[in-house]
């Protein structure tokens, strides 16, 4: 059913840059014949998954929508692959995303840009523009992405979907290809709260191949599912409600606001008072190590190398300008900047100070609330093309996503209503591994 629907609505939307029909067709059949056979089956048996094209898939090409890994196939999967498919889920495909993660709209793939099905003249947001458009447009059932800024949350926002991303640690990022390692995590999307948990169970857990892996015991997220959240006490920090935020994004904040009083919980006004250098400090930190991540391709491991090079500094000269898109050099430029000598005191270890103090707001904010409440962008899904000249005002649009990757903590979107005929995301942001008071609050919500 869900290639019937590709079929339909694939060359409209272009969620994909991969699809896995035969391998996907035949391990669903495999799963029917066991589910006839009385076999055991763990809960994701024989369901379709999307998978962002920055997490490695033996044997099926990874690009990161870049032209410098157009070619290349991994020989091997990422963790979060290797649980999906211990379970038996079925790989739909690879889905289309801003190169390197680099990017809020998915206009940044070397490939194609990909359209937001509520509405194909709008961006489905990004950079995991593929996965939450694929779940949109009932092109997949589940979707994995990756969030270093809010590139699950904020398509999902775009998309009128829920997306999710854990707390740093939770999820393995083996096999997920870096951009900013210590702001990475791999997250679910999903059509609903439910399905979300699900998914969230099957890829959280340690993983002694990522040395970030936190070791904690995984429980059962479905069991947060229970509608009961009176006497939770939820902040709104009043830096997410201000200047910048769309009035019909606001208005809808604060109905779900009013329906979680309705609900019983108690829901108070709070101050995340560093929040305005959460945008200056990611755009330093995260080119800083992506300045670093990206050193790696360069023409003789990986995937693309330009022809005709006079000798090997030549050829990685000439690789890298011809392989990296425009976004990318822009921010391999400015974290080799932030991180050259003379710079940096002055740019990287002043933002690192930053995200300390940003850290320690949300601990303070979570000493008093369960979770903080907010809008997961401060604008609907905005026309293609729209915000492609000018980075600052693209930056702009991850204002209300990005303290979340700097503190480490879980977050996630859920529709919450539309505006301008556009869907709506509310954020839930919790206590480091508190995803299950966050999916209690947004399964109650749903
Ligand atoms: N839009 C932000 C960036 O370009 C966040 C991207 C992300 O979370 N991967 O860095």
């Amino acid at each position: 059913a869900v290639f019937d629907r590709v079929e339909q609505v694939e060359d409209k939307i272009r969620a994909y840059i991969t699809l896995n029909k035969e391998q996907a067709v035949a391990r669903a059949r495999l799963v029917d014949k066991a589910r006839a056979g009385g076999e055991y089956l763990p809960p994701l048996a024989g369901i379709p998954v999307a998978v962002k094209d920055n997490i490695c898939t033996n044997g099926i090409r990874t690009t990161c929508a870049s032209k410098i890994l157009y070619n290349y196939i991994p020989p091997y999967d990422a963790t979060v692959m290797e649980r999906l498919n211990a379970c038996r889920a079925v790989l739909v495909g690879k889905t289309n995303m801003d190169e390197f993660a680099m990017g809020s709209s998915c206009e940044n793939s070397a490939f194609f840009s990909t359209c937001n099905p509520w509405d194909t003249g709008r961006v489905p947001g990004g950079s995991s523009g593929g996965s939450a458009a694929a779940v949109a447009a009932g092109e997949t059932v589940l979707a994995l992405g990756s969030d270093t800024g809010g590139s699950i949350r904020q398509p999902a926002s775009f998309c009128g979907v829920v997306g999710m991303k854990p707390t740093y640690g939770a999820v393995s990022r083996y096999g997920l290809v870096a951009y900013a390692s210590s702001l990475d995590q791999i997250g679910p999307l999903a059509r609903d709260v439910t399905d979300c948990a699900l998914l969230l169970n099957v890829i959280c857990g340690h993983d002694p191949l990522d040395s970030t892996s936190a070791p904690y015991n995984v429980p059962d997220y479905t069991s947060f599912l229970n509608g009961d959240i009176k006497g939770m006490k939820i902040g709104v920090p009043r830096e997410y409600m201000g200047q910048g935020i769309d009035a019909a994004v606001k208005d809808i904040i604060y109905k779900a606001i009013d329906v979680y009083t309705g609900l019983g919980a108690v829901v108070e006004e709070t101050t995340l008072p560093h929040t305005e250098y959460a945008l200056p400090a990611y755009y330093l930190i995260a080119p800083a190590e992506a300045s670093s991540n990206l050193a790696r391709y360069d023409g003789v491991r990986y995937g693309y190398r330009a022809k005709d090079a006079a000798d090997i500094v030549d050829m990685f000269m000439q690789t890298r300008s011809e392989g990296f898109g425009p976004e990318v050099k822009r921010r391999i430029m400015l974290g080799t900047y932030a991180l050259s000598a003379g710079y940096y005191d002055a740019y990287y270890n002043k933002a690192l100070k930053v995200r300390t103090l940003i850290k320690a707001d949300f601990d303070r904010a979570f000493e008093q609330f369960d979770l903080l409440l907010a809008p997961t962008a401060p604008v609907t899904a905005f026309r293609r093309g729209e915000k492609l000249d000018d980075p600052l005002q693209m930056y702009m649009v991850d204002i209300c996503t990005l303290a979340v990757n700097l503190a480490g903590i879980p977050a996630i979107s859920i529709p919450a209503g539309m505006a301008h005929n556009l869907p709506v995301g509310l954020q839930l942001m919790g206590r480091p591994f508190g995803e299950g008071d966050i999916l209690r609050a947004a399964y109650a919500f749903e």
